[in-house]
């Protein structure tokens, strides 16, 4: 599934490409994704111009003036710029063309992306106004962890990854984030100090921050948007490593079910 950093590359992979380009045609070939494709939107996106391409969470906002066209990715959903279009693959279920030729395939084999016509910037749009601070937002901070876990009974690792607390903080990299701090996932949150709550916040951007720089890491054959192959394989601590020896004690990693996600750590680094 794309988790944050994937978004945020495939952002940053088609702003070049995209940025102050008109729209001439919007194609859509098949609406049926997780909500429909609007009917209307080849009307509506075309002559608009994109501003800039935002992202909030895991969507994507394509500031077109006044509106803004939202597209999430999905479990599957990819989206990729091609200066020249090659023939439509089976799951290429939209293509946007630009005035510059290029084109704008998304592509969506199980289709739980999504691709919706937002009037203004969407702030207040159902899929957005309940959602927590960006992980880099500086409001995501150990005051405001604390503050808003005081009361949370729940372990650690569930909070962690509850959009209406901070957004972005998918299963993998709230794995990674825990290990880094050396916070066990099964932890009560409102057990957790104001210090160890600003070492997490700590951890839970430098896992992203790696994350991105390498350019995601979810997708084994997960190709980024200008069609070059991406270099996602984080070297993780405990992710995926059930049984194999913890990178820095050498304890093996344990793994449990916590709230229906593989949950990985180390016994003797995590408290
Ligand atoms: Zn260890």
């Amino acid at each position: 599934m794309p988790e944050l950093p994937e978004v945020e590359t495939t952002r940053r992979g088609l702003i070049a490409h995209v940025q102050g380009r008109r729209i001439a045609a919007v194609r859509v070939y098949d609406p049926r994704l997780r909500w429909p494709v609007p009917a209307d939107l080849a009307r509506r996106a075309r002559g608009r111009t994109i501003d800039r391409v935002d992202r909030r969470s895991k969507y994507l906002l394509f500031r077109l003036g006044e509106d803004t066209l939202l597209v999430h990715l999905g479990m599957t959903g990819s989206l990729r710029a091609f200066t020249t279009a090659p023939p439509r693959r089976p799951h290429d279920h939209v293509d946007i063309v630009l005035d510059s030729g290029a084109t704008l395939r998304y592509h969506d084999p199980r289709r739980f992306g999504a691709m919706l016509w937002v009037p203004g910037t969407g702030e207040t749009h159902p899929l957005l106004a309940k959602l927590g601070p960006e992980p880099f937002d500086p409001a995501f901070d150990a005051d405001y962890m604390w503050s808003r876990t005081r009361r949370r009974g729940a372990a650690i690792k569930l909070a962690l990854m509850d959009n209406h607390l901070v957004v972005g903080v998918g299963n993998i990299y709230a794995n990674e984030a825990l290990f880094r701090a050396g916070i066990r996932p099964t932890t009560p949150a409102q057990r957790l100090s104001r210090a160890r709550l600003g070492r997490l916040v700590q951890t839970v951007r430098e896992t992203l921050t790696d994350a991105i720089a390498k350019g995601g890491s979810t997708l084994r054959d997960y190709v980024d948007s200008d069609g070059e192959p991406g270099y996602f394989q984080l070297d993780y601590f405990v992710y995926g490593r059930e049984d194999e020896p913890c990178r820095v004690c050498g304890a093996p990693i344990r793994m449990k079910r916590l709230g229906g996600r593989a949950t990985s750590w180390c016994p003797c680094c995590q408290r």
